[in-house]
């Protein structure tokens, strides 16, 4: 039967008790199997290293989430050897019983769907509703790319002629590498892999080692959907030092990651080096950062522009790709504006993500805390003023206050380059126009917004704004597959657009076939 039209997964109404209650019960089952040794997984062979290394609990750093086999040169090596022998398999296999697999999958993981968040708020520091839009996020991956790999599969439209018999097919690319983030630690490593596979690709998934439990329990839903052995090979390690051999091997068709720009520039350099024995040139899709901005003009409804901006620049800590990390207000209503976002940050608690009462968790991991904790203290040195925050926040975790620096000049530190943190600069520009020359100067194009009464000024703001995805009167963060195709321009990454009718295709390759009939 033909699955049915696709729709968003609904988020969970935590205010309800029966969902806090099953809530709870999943943090309970997920906090009693923490702690646990885990494998590489290549082929049907589940390897333990002698070298490991941990995942903890941003919250509380002394909480051990797992331990994790470290890959070497040698497994990595057997792990794309592997995939490639399979591929020789898994490209034959009809797309309507591959497209199976990841409806199976989806359907297993809204069955346990909490338990999938409760991983997230353990692993990563999410908050309950932060963890719950991720899980339903990766539900939506899985559902829209089965739909999706069936379009792509049927008859595809060519001219006719009538000496000829004509066709055009969409055939997979081979083995990939998939690198993904630690910060949608589900959903983002579940649309890559799930995307590649269900296109008839085998890969290997080396999840962020901030997150490698997540990629774990995305992994075993996979296999308990019934993926055929070799098709996902799992291997955890350090990016910086099994990544490139992962990248430049000869039997690597295309890599795609999702992470920083400073690695993604590398893998592209990397992946462009044709080796001994490779017969393609490798496609590379990076998803990168960026140094999102909202434009907050004259007419607008300033004090719901302030909240949006604030569950933009807040939301998991700030540390999206798409969060505001820059507000411009017009002269004007600089001040105003300014007061109601200084007023509503200090209204959010900050502190350990399991508790539903805190809005605020932690950053994911000491280096992150020092580099944001610094980036206040350049955005300071550099004139900014600081409004609220600035410092680390009671708890023994990487807790961030969520801090506010108004009067950022344009060409500042902190207004070019991407903090990932609960840092909100804020700049003030003479007009309209010059906020939109502010909010397009830098090397980034994720995302971006704007709050305005005119209209006008919304429809050149959609024309001009060079970004990947684009917001007017609403938050910037928050995108939904299928009704918002994610992914940004310029150094953020090479124009993709994950959750979108384009994506499956940088999966495959077009085969035009035909045959004379008269
Ligand atoms: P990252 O440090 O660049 O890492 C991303 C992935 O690449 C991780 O799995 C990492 O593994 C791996 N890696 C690191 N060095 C590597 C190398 N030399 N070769 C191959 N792989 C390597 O990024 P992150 O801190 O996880 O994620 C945050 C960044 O992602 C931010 O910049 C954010 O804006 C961006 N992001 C972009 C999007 C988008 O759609 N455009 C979405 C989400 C996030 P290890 O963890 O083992 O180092």
């Amino acid at each position: 039967m033909p699955p049915t039209i696709f729709k968003n997964e609904p988020l969970t109404d935590f205010s309800k008790p029966k969902n806090k209650k099953d809530m709870e019960r999943a943090l309970a089952v997920i906090k009693a199997g923490l702690g646990k040794t885990y494998p590489l997984v290549i082929g049907n062979q589940e390897i333990f290293t002698e070298e490991t290394f941990p995942s903890i609990n941003p919250s509380r750093p002394e909480e051990l989430v797992g331990l994790f086999s470290k890959a070497d040169h040698e497994l990595s090596n057997r792990a794309i050897e592997t995939a490639a022998a399979k591929f020789e398999e898994w490209k034959w296999v009809d797309p309507r019983k591959r497209s199976g697999y990841l409806l199976k999958a989806a359907k297993l993981m809204r069955r346990r769907k909490h338990e999938f968040s409760a991983v997230m708020i353990e692993e990563v520091g999410k908050t309950w509703p932060e963890a719950d839009a991720d899980t339903a996020e990766a539900i939506d991956f899985l559902e829209f790319y089965a739909r999706e790999m069936l379009r792509y599969a049927a008859k595809q439209p060519v001219t006719k002629i009538p000496s000829e018999k004509n066709e055009l097919i969409y055939i997979p690319l081979g083995v990939g590498v998939i690198l993904p983030p630690w910060n949608f630690a589900l959903a983002i490593l579940a649309g890559m892999t799930s995307a590649a596979v269900v296109a008839g690709n085998t890969v290997v998934l080396k999840p962020s080692s901030d997150s490698p439990l997540t990629g774990w329990m995305f992994f075993q839903l996979m296999r308990e959907a019934g993926l055929p052995d070799g098709v996902i090979n799992f291997v955890t390690g350090s990016g910086s030092t099994i990544g490139d051999l992962l990248v430049a091997h000869p039997k690597t068709r295309f890599v795609s990651f999702t992470g920083s720009k400073e690695v993604g520039m590398h893998i592209n350099e990397l992946a462009a080096r044709v080796q001994p024995g490779q017969h393609w040139l490798k496609r590379v899709v990076a998803e990168m950062g960026g140094k999102d901005a909202v434009i907050i003009d004259e007419k607008t409804d300033l004090n719901a522009a302030a909240q949006a901006t604030i569950v933009s620049a807040f939301g998991f800590q700030g540390q999206k790709c798409s969060a505001a990390s820059r507000a411009i207000a017009v002269e004007p209503i600089y001040d105003r504006f300014l007061n109601l976002l200084i007023e509503k940050t200090k209204n959010l608690k900050v502190g350990i993500s399991d508790n539903p009462s805190n809005n605020i968790g932690p950053v994911v991991n000491k280096s992150s805390e020092e580099k944001i904790l610094s980036y206040i203290q350049k955005g300071i040195a550099e004139g900014g003023r600081l409004m609220t925050g600035g410092k680390k926040a009671a708890g023994g975790g990487y807790f961030i206050e969520p801090t506010i620096i108004a009067d950022v000049v344009p060409h500042g530190t902190i207004a070019q380059e991407e903090i990932f943190g609960p840092v909100l600069a804020v700049l003030k520009a003479k007009d309209f126009d010059d906020a939109l020359a502010i909010a397009n100067n830098t090397e980034f194009g994720l995302t971006g917004g704007i709050w305005t009464k005119n209209r006008k000024n919304a429809e050149k703001a959609k024309r001009l704004f060079h970004v990947g995805n684009f917001y007017v009167n609403r938050k910037i963060t928050g995108a939904l597959v299928g009704v918002h195709p994610f992914g940004g321009f310029n150094m953020s990454g090479t124009d993709s657009k994950a959750g979108g009718r384009d994506y499956l295709l940088l999966f495959l390759q077009a085969k035009s076939i035909s045959e004379k009939i008269k």
